[in-house]
């Protein structure tokens, strides 16, 4: 990974801040003792109008119960709460891992449908596409000049996708926490639920705010990440389950499909079963599974399942599954008929955001003094 000598842009003297900017939904004048993770108990134990949720993923195919009990779950209990939530289907976002996005068109419907399907309310819940909101793109140019190259380049997860796609690296691939950050902005989202692997660009984004904020005037909140029971559920190989990868376990599968994954789900040699998810990733991943889908702790499963060896537990988590994924299935399919219910919602869906963005993006500019 190429690196530089160049320093982090210094936070340097403000400005006068803007006037009259308009506040997000957190009216506190600073947010910067905000909390940086959040569980979901707590924020639901909070007023729901406190937050705004923005949170997204990349139509690089269909979602995966990765996605479920990482991030998918938590968002229909906040939408159920009353959080205001958005969602972005980030279609820019899929050549910073590869050259041809395929047919974006249709993959980017498999995931609304999977969203749907998996509860979120296009009644209460902002979906929109990336590339319907210009003004999201446009505010990552103020916040590119607020990082330095040095810092993008310290990015563990950018690391770990630059080894993943086995290419070199693109401006975008390098980037693409500062363009996060413009949709999290964008929108003013406080709480964004993620996988763990998207820390270290939720702290990048505060650090954004931090330095608009000292430079140009409070127009930003610092958002905190939510990290669910699942941040981080492994593929049957072994590594993060990932739509890119080949090694995941699809929402909108069947039966045979899903038993088929489970079936080939990398395990050890280790005869008994025990849930040691430092020890035994693996096997303590599946346990992890067939504990969210039966709604029972791993430990328990792993004491139930001690010796009956990974076949057994196989053979569990695969009905688990079913049995959970079950009615989300059949919505899905229910949904899939009607052939306009996913350009409907995008469609609603990008009107609302963009009129969230091209007001960020005019306090942005008005702040940095780029407009009277
Ligand atoms: P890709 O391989 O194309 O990057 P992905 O499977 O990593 O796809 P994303 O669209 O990049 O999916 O991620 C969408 C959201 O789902 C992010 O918040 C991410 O943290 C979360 N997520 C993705 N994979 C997992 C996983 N295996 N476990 C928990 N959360 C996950
Ligand atoms: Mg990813």
């Amino acid at each position: 990974m190429p690196t530089t000598a160049r320093s982090a842009p210094s936070a340097g003297p403000s400005p006068a801040p803007g006037a009259g900017v308009r506040r997000g939904p957190d009216h506190t004048p600073r947010d910067h003792d905000r909390p940086d993770v959040l569980t979901l108990e707590e924020v639901l134990a909070r007023d729901p109008g406190d937050v705004r949720v923005l949170t997204g993923d990349r139509p690089t195919g269909p979602l995966h119960v990765g996605h479920l009990f990482g991030t998918l779950a938590m968002r229909v209990a906040l939408q159920r709460h009353g959080v205001e939530t958005f969602v972005v289907v980030a279609d820019y976002q899929v050549v910073t891992d590869r050259d041809d996005a395929g047919d974006l068109p249709a993959t980017v419907r498999e995931v609304v449908l999977d969203q749907l399907a998996a509860g979120l309310d296009p009644e209460t819940t902002t979906v929109f596409v990336h590339s319907d909101v210009p003004a999201v793109h446009q505010l990552m140019l103020p916040f590119l000049s607020l990082v330095s190259v040095a810092e993008l380049d310290r990015n563990p997860t950018v690391k770990a996708e630059l080894a993943a796609s086995g290419r070199g690296l693109s401006a975008l691939l390098l980037t693409y926490p500062v363009h996060q950050a413009a949709d999290i902005l964008s929108v003013r989202g406080t709480l964004v639920p993620v996988g763990r692997d998207q820390l270290p660009h939720l702290e990048l984004t505060r650090t954004i705010v931090r330095r608009f904020d000292r430079r140009y005037g409070p127009v930003l909140t610092e958002p905190s990440a939510l990290l669910s029971q699942a941040p981080l559920v492994l593929g049957t190989d072994g590594a993060k389950m990932s739509k890119s990868r080949g090694n995941a376990i699809e929402l909108r599968a069947d039966a045979d499909a899903t038993a088929a994954a489970v079936r080939g789900a990398r395990t050890d040699a280790g005869r008994t079963i025990t849930y040691d998810p430092a020890g035994r990733p693996e096997v303590s991943n599946l346990l992890l599974l067939g504990a969210l889908a039966s709604g029972r702790t791993p430990q328990a499963l792993a004491d139930e399942m001690a010796d009956g060896g990974a076949a057994a537990l196989k053979a569990y988590v695969t009905d688990a599954l079913v049995a959970h994924l079950a009615p989300l299935r059949a919505r899905r399919a229910e949904l899939a008929r009607d052939p306009f219910v996913v350009r409907d919602v995008l469609t609603r869906g990008a009107a609302r955001a963009a009129q969230e963005a091209d007001a960020t993006l005019a306090d942005v500019r008005r702040a940095m003094r780029q407009t009277s």
